[in-house]
């Protein structure tokens, strides 16, 4: 830890029982909002999103190769929406949070998405590194994403997912200030739950994500690193339907996160439908969006 980055009380084993509890009751999770029942008699719910982040991974990260940017295009121009036949197998709706610089270079798929029933949830500006921004820079550019995203998908969004997860110590306050029905960035809980701030209920639902059920972090490929992971499809597919028989007999919540430019190929996108048809098989699936989720969960809990 150098100089810039030293904590101002000291290192960690220095610190107070007060400063360790501080940190620790940011963005805490209060009580479980896990329902008594779900909508139509289900047994469990299923929220299925995509995070349509395109060009905004390698602007994020200043990398102007024309490569890395036409990867990110692939996931608007081959995978978003998905073709008719694709989308026939998936047949929900699913949310979309988009990146509003995202939204901006593909403003008729967004306009379109919201017409057709998706979603449209805020995701950063430019997928920018929230714990790496000052707190001003940080609001500023979640208020024009928000705007952005309600000029362009005709309606205000209702919930937010902080690009990579990444909600920094300020960003409850930001979730607050804009009145936002839920988050879905935090992951201290399978069921969502309410959050908590330094100790007092916000009232703003939680539905929480993981690093296992999402696409990104099995499928993820740099060519100049070694990140090269290339979990076979069948695989991704065990452990989503295993996330998901969890979720099914509990009678919780089954939370996925796919990306277009990542899952959207022809060798993945399959195992979305095959899981859709064990999920239908089953039965008794509420298929929802999240905002649908976080308001019943919050009305029923
Ligand atoms: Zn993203």
């Amino acid at each position: 830890m150098n100089d810039s980055t030293r904590h101002p009380e000291g290192e960690p084993w220095q610190w107070s029982e007060e400063t360790w509890r501080r940190i620790v009751g940011r963005a805490r999770a209060g009580r479980s909002l896990k329902p008594k029942a779900w909508p139509e008699g289900a047994r469990c719910a299923v929220a299925i999103s995509f995070d349509a982040d395109h060009e905004t991974i390698p602007l994020r990260d200043g990398d102007e190769s024309p490569m890395r940017i036409s990867q990110g295009q692939y996931g608007n121009r081959q995978a978003t929406p998905p073709p008719p036949a694709r989308r026939q197998q998936a047949a929900i709706p699913p949310p979309f949070f988009n990146p509003a610089v995202a939204a901006l270079l593909h403003p008729h798929a967004g306009r379109g998405g919201a017409g057709d029933g998706h979603e449209i949830g805020i995701h950063s500006w430019i997928h920018e590194v929230n714990t790496t921004l000052p707190r001003e820079a940080e609001r500023d550019l979640t208020f024009r994403a928000a705007d952005t995203l309600a000029k362009i998908a005709g309606r205000n969004p209702v919930g937010m997912r902080t690009a990579s997860w990444d909600f920094s110590v300020n960003t409850l306050d930001i979730v607050r200030e804009l009145k936002l029905l839920y988050d879905s960035s935090l992951m201290a809980d399978d069921e969502p739950y309410e959050l908590m701030d330094a100790g007092v209920p916000t009232g703003i639902v939680e539905l929480p994500p993981e690093w296992i059920r999402d696409d990104a972090a099995y499928f993820n490929f740099l060519r100049f690193s070694s990140l090269r992971p290339y979990t076979p499809p069948s695989a991704v597919e065990e452990i989503f339907t295993a996330e998901f028989d969890g979720a099914w007999e509990e009678g919780g919540l089954f939370l996925l996160t796919m990306h277009p430019h990542i899952t959207g190929h022809r060798s993945r996108l399959p195992l979305l439908a095959r899981l859709i048809r064990h999920m239908k098989a089953r039965g008794k699936c509420w298929f929802a969006t999240h905002a649908q989720v976080a308001q019943w969960c919050k009305d029923n809990a």
